[in-house]
């Protein structure tokens, strides 16, 4: 099942977290991002035991609300940010620095000082970045970003450990930075980090990728990045986090030697699997073409609530949220935006779909809500935690007010 741990389908209706699918659609609105509480602690749970004495950072760019950042915060999670917006939700949920991972390529000397001054670990990433560190003469703890030069097999817009890739310090260049911020007063520096790209399934990449920053010396810490994949249909599983937690140990207790501090930066393997998003169907329209008829579902939301069909030929399935389950007729799902590309499932099967049908597509907690914008002056959707019965709003739905309020 693709469905969060704590749904259940009964006479074909879904429940999400003891809440049913239709009454949340009545109560909240369509689309709405509904989260089930209880998957994600489950699984920061599973990574917490597979990791033991390492460190599990949430990647919130995955799903950057506050909310779940606290559940995670909770779950005694530490968290990577990208930006000073990420660092100030960090903050919002509770974070101190100590947990706060600071990532990117392009920060600012704001944000560089924003993060010495609460304290979080910072991710070197180029030259210019450990310019502004040396004339900022703050201290901070360091880790060293490095491009070990593989190639995983993945969308090229979230493969990053390639040569080539814009993040991180090549091989070549890694010797000379470890040499600076060894000499650094003001750097702390423990150890590397590398990421080598996003919904990986297979393990061997990031065998190679240790294999290649094990040449740059011995340190005590080693973060791995995150990456690992997710099932987003029932197509292809990706490894279980047992698995790709214990590769990970065995892989830096065999090639970066025993007793390392390690971390590791899941982020869709943390959300994905909490989030359904659901809609209301508007239109179906059957068309005619030479190769075959179309059946186009036409739903309340779209590219603007959820862009990775769109950026990445992402595959999602979904549901008649009152007939899971059921055998039904091929159908495209596409969104209400002005553009052909705006398609949400190029195919999936739906029984005899209606206008006002409750729709469900699964595993939409990672990268959806994160990417979610204003295109069509088409309000951003609410999020909604559901656990044991009880569903509560943790983010409202935009107003049209929200879409002109910034005008000056
Ligand atoms: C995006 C990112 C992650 C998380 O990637 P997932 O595929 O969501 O696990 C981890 N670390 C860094 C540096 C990233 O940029």
């Amino acid at each position: 099942m693709l469905y969060p741990q704590d749904s259940q389908i009964a006479g074909g209706r879904l429940s999400i977290g003891g809440c049913d699918a239709q009454d949340l659609a009545r109560e909240f609105g369509t689309p709405a991002y509904v989260v089930a509480e209880e998957d994600l602690r489950s699984r920061a749970r599973e990574f917490t035991a597979a990791m033991g004495d390492g460190e599990v950072v949430f990647a919130s760019k995955a799903f950057p609300c506050t909310a779940v950042l606290q559940v995670f915060h909770e779950e005694g999670l530490s968290v990577d940010v990208a930006s000073g917006g990420e660092l100030a939700l960090a903050r919002k949920a509770g974070y101190t620095g100590e947990r706060i991972v600071f990532h990117g390529n392009a920060k600012s000397a704001a944000e560089l000082r924003a993060a010495s001054e609460v304290g979080a670990r910072i991710v070197v990433d180029n030259f210019d970045e450990l310019d502004k560190l040396e004339r900022l003469q703050a201290p901070v703890e360091v880790l060293i970003r490095v491009t070990p030069g593989v190639v995983a097999d993945t969308h090229a817009a979230i493969l990053t450990g390639h040569a080539g890739s814009k993040f991180g310090f090549s091989l070549a260049q890694a010797p000379e930075a470890i040499q600076r911020l060894t000499d650094a007063p003001w750097a702390d520096l423990k150890g590397l980090h590398m990421h080598i790209g996003s919904q990986l399934f297979d393990l061997e990449p990031w065998r190679l990728a240790v294999e290649a920053i094990a040449t740059l010396g011995t340190f005590g810490t080693y973060d791995l990045g995150g990456g690992l994949a997710v099932a987003y249909t029932h197509d292809r599983q990706p490894p279980t986090v047992a698995q790709y937690v214990e590769t990970m140990k065995a892989t830096a207790d065999e090639l970066l030697g025993p007793g390392k501090t390690l971390s590791i930066e899941p982020g869709r393997a943390l959300v994905a699997t909490a989030g359904v998003t659901l809609y209301t169907i508007e239109s179906v329209k059957d068309v005619d073409l030479e190769d075959g008829a179309v059946r186009f579902v036409a739903v309340d939301g779209g590219m603007s609530d959820n862009m990775r069909p769109m950026l990445y030929d992402a595959p999602y399935d979904a549901d008649l949220a009152h007939r899971v389950g059921e055998p039904g007729t091929p159908c495209t799902v596409v969104g209400k935006h002005c553009e052909s590309g705006d398609v949400l499932i190029r195919e999936t099967t739906l029984p005899d779909p209606k206008p006002g049908d409750v729709l469900a597509t699964p595993v939409t907690g990672a990268y959806v809500y994160a990417m979610a914008n204003n295109y069509n002056g088409v309000p951003r959707p609410p999020v909604v935690f559901c656990s044991g019965g009880s569903a509560r709003l943790v983010v409202r739905r935009e107003t049209y007010e929200d879409l002109y309020a910034r005008d000056v």
